[in-house]
């Protein structure tokens, strides 16, 4: 690479191919399909629940933040991080913006369901019996989620 163009690189932030931001709300099935494992596939892309007392991110109790599967969004703090006993990696509250929730009333029930904000990825549930400061619980599939320990 010449030098020229090493400096009109560098002022441009690096290659525009490195640079290019994800369209996650645009990728296609077959996209998805291939960033993910069949079983985050199931969770993420087609709502599904991992069998409860499965994910070994129920007994991760470091520091740190529990992201997106599907796209790498910080979504939780170990913080608000307890164990609710359902089997399911529990939190009171998520990061800011990091989450939104619609109504589901699949299965007979009603049931506020909570997705990525980013990249749609459905995550899990919430419902109103959690513990203070929210009195909320955020009943998330480990399989729906990375955790990246602190530093
Ligand atoms: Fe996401």
């Amino acid at each position: 690479m010449t030098a020229r163009r090493s400096l009109l690189l560098a002022l441009l932030g690096g290659p525009a191919w490195a640079a290019a931001p994800v369209d996650w709300q645009g990728l296609t099935e077959a996209q998805w399909r291939a960033r993910l494992t069949p079983a985050q596939f199931q969770i993420l892309r087609e709502q599904g629940t991992e069998y409860p007392f499965t994910s070994p991110l129920l007994g991760e109790h470091r520091q740190g933040v529990f992201g997106c599967a599907g796209c790498g969004l910080g979504l939780f703090s170990s913080a608000t991080k307890y164990d609710s006993g359902t089997g399911w990696p529990s939190f009171y509250a998520p990061l800011p913006d990091a989450v939104a929730t619609r109504p589901d009333d699949s299965l007979g029930m009603t049931r506020t369901e909570v997705h990525c904000r980013r990249c749609l990825g459905h995550l899990g549930h919430v419902f109103p019996d959690g513990p203070p400061p929210t009195g909320l619980r955020y009943c998330i599939n480990g399989l729906a989620l990375v955790f990246t320990p602190s530093k």
